[in-house]
């Protein structure tokens, strides 16, 4: 399950506020583009319904029981960061496992959940390998098994592929979709670029100045823009 709902959430810092009140909702098993241009608040968002930083207002409910209070690690979602965020001294298996271990899961279930995430993720001739040892795209997957392992009810990422170059882009983005089919898990996708919010998202939620301008699916979006930004920003070429 990873039903997501925001109610009223507001995040300032100090006298400035960040994010205005905003209502969102979020399906389970959606994936969801959150897009807008850089300092709009699309990773205060996140890093709100990750609990990794408090809101200053409102609440964020999971599958619909009040998660506000709750620390990241109980909120049953994962973040994927950026790829450089891997441990360069352990291997890729010690990487993947590295939550698991502190969520104390046993050995055997580690394997399983280890050789199940290589599988999906075509990382099963690598394990032993160290991220230094690895292609930037290798690097990536390997940061998203981290979080696959944990079985989370949704998976949040952020910008997870604007330090690889333009080609492998491309071919991650492939990737995270097809990922998102076979798993059917709830995806919440932070970026600055229309294209990866046009071709991934189900729904795409476009923030300006922390505000949601405009929530909708990528046709509605392009067909019915609500505004001159939308307009500008899903229609601009890059
Ligand atoms: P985005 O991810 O869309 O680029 P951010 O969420 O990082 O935007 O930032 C939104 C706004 O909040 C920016 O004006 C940024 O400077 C401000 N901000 C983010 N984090 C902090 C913080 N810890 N303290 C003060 N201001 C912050
Ligand atoms: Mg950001």
């Amino acid at each position: 399950m990873g039903r997501i709902t925001l109610e009223g959430v507001a995040k300032r810092f100090g006298d400035v506020e960040v994010i205005p009140p905003l209502n969102l909702d979020i399906e389970d098993g959606e994936f969801v583009v959150f897009v807008g241009p850089s300092g709009c608040g699309k990773s205060t968002l996140l890093r709100l319904i990750a609990g990794l930083e408090d809101v200053s207002d409102g609440r964020i409910l999971i599958d619909g029981s009040d998660a506000t209070p709750l620390s990241p690690a109980r909120r049953g979602l994962a973040m994927v960061f950026q790829s450089y965020a891997l441990y360069p001294h352990m291997s890729v298996r010690k990487n993947i496992a590295f939550p698991m271990r502190m969520a104390g899961i046993d050995e055997t279930e580690q394997k399983r959940r280890i050789d199940n995430a290589a599988k999906a993720l075509n990382l099963t001739d690598y394990l032993d390998r160290r991220p230094g040892q690895l292609s930037g795209g290798q690097r990536q997957r390997v940061a998203i098994g981290r979080a696959i392992v944990r079985e989370p009810s949704a998976f949040l990422f952020d910008e997870p592929l604007s330090n690889l170059d333009a080609a492998l882009r491309v071919g991650m983005r492939l990737e995270i979709s097809e990922l998102h089919n076979r798993l059917k898990t709830t995806m919440i996708y932070v970026t600055h670029d229309q294209v990866e919010a046009m071709t991934m998202a189900d729904k795409i939620v476009v923030l300006h100045a922390g505000r949601i301008e405009q929530v909708g699916s990528p046709l509605e979006l392009y067909r019915n823009p609500r505004n001159v930004f939308v307009a500008g920003f899903i229609g601009s070429p890059r």
